[in-house]
């Protein structure tokens, strides 16, 4: 690709009076702008570029080159769980059938997607090992929030007011803590041991001096050291006990999935992740979907719309229907035992569920029962292999990923940072880094159930060779990556001095 000539920005591509399209000579200009209110209308004509059409393609097919997505190559990005999205699931995602329904449209004239989406929630439900899901939450965020709106609910349904707090382990996400924040709850830290799992004894002094102000705990397992909480069963009876929820955070599903489920852990409350666990393309804000499922007696507390099965008699053709719930009437009728009402724009994003159930039916009872076990296998693989040359914290075995804290040998000086950008160099995706932080030089590898003996083999040799790198010429590594469009990004600047737009690029120029 040459980047002098098609690198630019497309504003500096511009040239005065160039034109890329030609409208019908009797195209009437004014037509479109007449109906708008004169003081809704523009004064001065929009500030665009001007560019010929072959200019304008490939200025963006060679944009669209400069993006990295699993379809590209290994992208171990630690806790994201970025698995392969089967063709076949954007395929039936895009049939007009269901691309090109309304969310307003009756619902005896889209049974068959209803269907679909009764048939997810009791998939999920079963999978979890709760009573029910909802599919509305368009991210594993927005699902932590609506579940704990749910519990919250739950506790004051039962006039239990004094429940405000929320305990978090310090390994946990840091959409966890967010979450209880937004939600109006306050965070209480536990403790991690040196393993990176739970400080049971820290639990139990929190809960004897706090316990009655605990709403729940939330937990992920495994963890996000990728350790399977060996307590867990302990954990979830003392918050039991002093009158807290477990909400279980199933981003980390992948690892468990067919093998155990958070329902017969004892957990009350969880979100999964549907673009992490059941494919679909994310990160960069693709879209994503983040069901709710409750155990037995949370249900009502679900938000709406649902959809239900009306004759689930198994005698007659099954019809299915959308539930609005009995919202409290007055909106803040706090305490009614009854729906949260809605937490987003209609059903959620229906796209996202149909790739989930096509993977899961792909799958199906048989295979569900593989993917935790092959994910497991793969990143106990990568571990054992690579920890000659990186620094192993934590022995044992790990679930669906492993952390390293950094290269064995810290005297030359290189970190994980130039660590995670020399392998851009060698065409793969970073794993996660400086998370959890835990460690000073946390590199997180998570390599799914999906990708082959060839595949990870290749990238062990690659993190030998930088590891050798590291060694024999330090300065190639630090001053890695040499091969992509651009190096290092001041990522302090762009965080504390976002410059979004072109325009506003140029303003800042002009005022230095
Ligand atoms: C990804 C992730 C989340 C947040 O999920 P989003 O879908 O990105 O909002 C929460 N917890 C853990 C452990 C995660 O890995």
């Amino acid at each position: 690709m040459n980047r002098t000539l098609y690198g630019n920005l497309i504003f500096e591509l511009s040239k005065k009076g160039r034109k890329g399209y030609s409208l019908p000579q009797d195209y009437d200009r004014t037509h479109s702008t007449d109906e708008l209110p004169a003081a809704l209308r523009r004064s001065t004509a929009a500030r665009l570029p001007e560019c010929d059409e072959l200019t304008v393609v490939r200025h963006y097919t060679n944009l669209s080159h400069n993006n990295f997505g699993v379809n590209d190559g290994f992208y171990p990005l630690g806790s994201c769980t970025m698995k392969y999205n089967p063709v076949i699931n954007e395929e039936i995602a895009a049939m007009k059938a269901f691309a090109g329904l309304h969310p307003l449209q009756p619902a005896e004239t889209c049974q068959g997607a209803l269907e679909v989406y009764y048939n997810l929630q009791q998939s999920l439900a079963e999978l979890a090992g709760l009573s029910e899901f909802t599919l509305n939450p368009c991210a594993g965020a927005h699902g932590e929030l609506t579940g704990l709106m749910v519990i919250r609910a739950y506790h004051e349904s039962r006039k239990d007011d004094a429940r405000t707090k929320v305990l978090i382990p310090d390994s946990a996400h840091g959409t966890n803590p967010a979450s209880a924040a937004v939600c109006g709850l306050e965070v209480v830290e536990v403790r991690s041991l040196a393993d990176g799992t739970v400080d049971v004894g820290h639990l139990r002094e929190l809960l004897a001096e706090i316990g009655p102000e605990v709403a729940a705990m939330m937990m992920t397992n495994p963890n996000t050291l990728g350790i399977f909480e060996p307590r867990v069963l302990e954990i979830t009876k003392m918050v039991h006990e002093a009158g807290g929820l477990m909400y279980y955070d199933g981003a980390n599903l992948n690892a468990l999935l067919g093998e155990c489920r958070p329902g017969d852990m004892g957990f009350d409350v969880m979100h999964i992740n549907l673009h992490k666990t059941f494919s679909t393309p994310h990160g960069g804000g693709g879209p994503g979907s983040g069901p709710v499922g409750v155990r037995k007696g949370l249900e009502q507390f679900l938000p709406t719309p649902r959809v239900v099965m009306d004759n689930p008699d198994e005698t007659s053709a099954p019809v299915f229907t959308i539930d609005f719930g009995k919202v409290s009437p007055s909106g803040d009728e706090r305490g009614a035992a009854t729906s949260l009402g809605s937490v987003g724009s209609f059903f959620g994003n229906f796209g996202v569920m149909l790739k989930a159930y096509a993977y899961i039916l792909t799958l199906g009872h048989e295979h569900v029962k593989e993917v935790g076990p092959l994910a497991t296998l793969n990143a106990n693989y990568i571990k054992e292999r690579l920890r000659d040359d990186y620094l192993l914290p934590i022995e044992g075995l790990c679930k669906h990923e492993c952390v390293f804290d950094g290269l064995a040998d810290k005297s030359t000086g290189v970190t994980t940072m130039d660590v995670a950008k020399r392998l851009l160099d060698y065409g793969y995706h970073a794993p996660t880094i400086y998370f959890p932080l835990l460690f000073h030089e946390s590199l997180m590898i998570e390599p799914t159930e999906n990708e082959s003996k060839e595949t990870i083999d290749a990238f062990i040799d690659v993190m030998h060779k930088i590891a050798e790198e590291a060694k024999s010429d330090p300065e190639l590594v630090k001053t890695a990556p040499h091969n992509t469009p651009i190096g290092r990004v001041d990522d302090v600047l762009a965080a504390k001095h976002p410059v979004t737009t072109f325009w506003a690029a140029e303003r800042d120029k002009a005022s230095e």
